[in-house]
């Protein structure tokens, strides 16, 4: 056989599981179908980034990637404030209050899959084929042979599906799944604010959705996320950028002041999507490909990295198993399938109860809010399981 295990898909969860992998000398290829564009320091901000727990930074350490991530670019951030624009309710996280130097990191999509691909190459096990896309795979009983859209052939025991939410693998294998589309679409931009964010990740609840400022490493850059109806977000995406920088601003209810600037403008979909299965004869689905979710707290790719996680660990604690039977690879699936569930509804559950403008509603998350934030242990809780700590 070629490899041991073949991961399609070299996005951040894939890349971070093929890392996992390689540090253990694991024969591995990770296929990308994209090459992604090259970092430069002077480069804009992306308009795309994820916010990184405490968890998924100790997995990228594990995964030997976090000091090519700090040396290309991330933010600290230390404080978190989300608040209730119907209302008084507010919580405010600080983590010199936890006892820690921050409470996660903001990192560009594209920093974080360059850094972990750099880290790749340091691994002699580990092949990188980029740009290489998966079109096909067959099953034999002792292995999987996966066919590229250039005609290569590759053999392995287990291929993983780590290909996003439009997953080929999870259609290839014809794995079911459960697709909730939620009528909204995140409006993205990078913005420069007339006020410094103060390491701070700013999210206000509006009926219409959340809008989230999350710090970027310069005192006055943001990353946005705007939620709002699908019609209400195509609308916003042709304004002139005075009319969004202005709206945006009063959306945030003028916490960073006005906006400077903002480029970067862009609109993605929401849907919530759950594989029914993550699992076929020596296939496996993590990050996307098996679940995605509402993005109001920023945990998709944390998820992802959870996934990754559990899978190498099994992986490299069945050192002679057969690594595609379905015995070892239902292990993986019933510890992560009931977080990914619970975290997907919860998020679902938060964005009904801010939506919503019916005065008890209101009432309840606004007393909430504030409620909890008078009550250190029980916040400091929340904030801890949070940061997956
Ligand atoms: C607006 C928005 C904001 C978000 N903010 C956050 C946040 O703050 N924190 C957070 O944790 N999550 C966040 N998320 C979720 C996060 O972006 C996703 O969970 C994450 O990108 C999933 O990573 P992945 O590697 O599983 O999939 P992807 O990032 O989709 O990567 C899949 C990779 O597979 C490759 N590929 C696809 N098909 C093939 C093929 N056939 N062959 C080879 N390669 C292939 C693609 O080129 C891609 O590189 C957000 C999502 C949205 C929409």
């Amino acid at each position: 056989m070629d490899y041991e295990i073949i991961i399609a898909g070299g996005g951040m969860v894939g890349a971070a599981l093929a890392g996992l992998l390689g540090q253990a000398g694991k024969k591995v290829a990770v296929l990308e179908a994209t090459t992604p564009r090259t970092f430069v320091v002077s480069d804009p901000f992306d308009n795309r980034v994820s916010a990184l727990s405490r968890a998924s930074q100790r997995l990228l350490e594990q995964a030997g990637a976090w000091p090519e991530v700090l040396a290309l670019r991330a933010a600290p951030y230390e404080n978190m404030q989300v608040w209730d624009a119907t209302g008084a309710g507010l919580i405010r996280f600080e983590a010199a209050e936890l006892g820690e130097p921050d409470l996660g990191h903001i990192v560009e999509n594209r920093v974080l899959q360059l850094a972990l691909l750099a880290t790749l190459t340091r691994y002699p096990s580990v092949d990188l084929l980029c740009p290489a896309r998966l079109a096909d795979f067959e099953l034999s009983p002792q292995q999987i042979t996966v066919k590229l859209a250039d005609g290569r052939r590759l053999t392995a025991q287990l291929l993983i599906g780590a290909d996003g939410a439009q997953s080929g693998v999870r259609r290839l294998a014809a794995l079911p799944y459960e697709v909730l589309d939620y009528g909204q679409k995140a409006v993205v931009a990078t913005v420069y604010t007339a006020l410094p964010h103060e390491a701070t990740a700013w999210q206000r609840f509006l009926p219409s959705g959340p809008v989230a400022f999350l710090p970027l490493p310069h005192p006055q850059a943001c990353s946005v996320v705007w939620t709002l109806a699908a019609d209400q977000a195509d609308a916003v995406l042709l304004w002139s950028a005075e009319r969004f920088n202005r709206e945006l601003a009063q959306a945030l209810d003028f916490r960073l002041g006005e906006l400077i600037s903002s480029e970067g403008r862009a609109a993605f979909p929401l849907r919530g999507l759950h594989a029914q299965s993550y699992l076929h004869e020596r296939v496996a689905l993590i990050g996307d490909a098996a679940h995605t979710i509402h993005p109001l707290a920023g945990q998709g790719v944390n998820l992802g990295f959870k996934d990754a996680h559990v899978l190498a660990e099994l992986i490299l604690a069945n050192q002679t198993a057969d690594l595609g039977s379905l015995r070892l690879l239902r292990r993986y699936e019933r510890a992560r399938r009931g977080d990914n569930e619970l975290t997907q509804k919860l998020m679902e559950g938060f964005s009904l109860l801010f939506s919503n403008t019916l005065p008890p509603w209101q009432w309840l998350r606004n007393t909430g809010l504030s409620t909890v934030n008078q009550l250190p242990p029980l916040k400091y809780q929340l904030a801890r399981r949070a940061m997956g700590l």
